[in-house]
């Protein structure tokens, strides 16, 4: 058992690697539903939106700030992304770790 995305924040599963430093780590999707489909993690398990408050507000500021230097070090910064966090069984959410989605290429993809 235990957390998929902890598992992947720790390298104990292999991802096509993006970026890391000591708050986020960043990584490909292995299910892309765009050209480019990141995933933006905290690297400490933080629950996901619908779990979080104001103790989480470094954490919130900060995974958006590291999509938006994600998006320029992929080269999509011009071209434009979509930032989406799903919150839930409608949503289809499934991993219940903090994640933002970064989409982009060719328009229409969505997730
Ligand atoms: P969500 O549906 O918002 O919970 O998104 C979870 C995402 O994690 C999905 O888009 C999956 O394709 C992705 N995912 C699950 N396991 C892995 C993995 N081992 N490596 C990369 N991406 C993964
Ligand atoms: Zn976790």
């Amino acid at each position: 058992m235990g957390c998929i995305f902890c598992k992947i924040a720790n390298k104990e599963i292999n991802t096509e690697i993006i970026s890391e430093d000591d708050d986020f780590f960043v990584f490909k999707d292995i299910n892309p539903k765009a050209p480019v489909h990141l995933l933006i993690i905290p690297k400490a398990h933080t629950g996901p939106v619908n779990t979080l408050d104001t103790k989480n507000k470094e954490i919130i500021g900060g995974i958006i700030l590291k999509a938006k230097e994600m998006a320029e070090k992929v080269g999509v910064a011009e071209s434009g992304y979509r930032l989406i966090f799903n919150v839930g069984k409608d949503a289809g959410m499934e991993v219940d770790h903090l994640h933002l989605h970064l989409l982009a290429g060719k328009p229409p993809y969505g997730n």
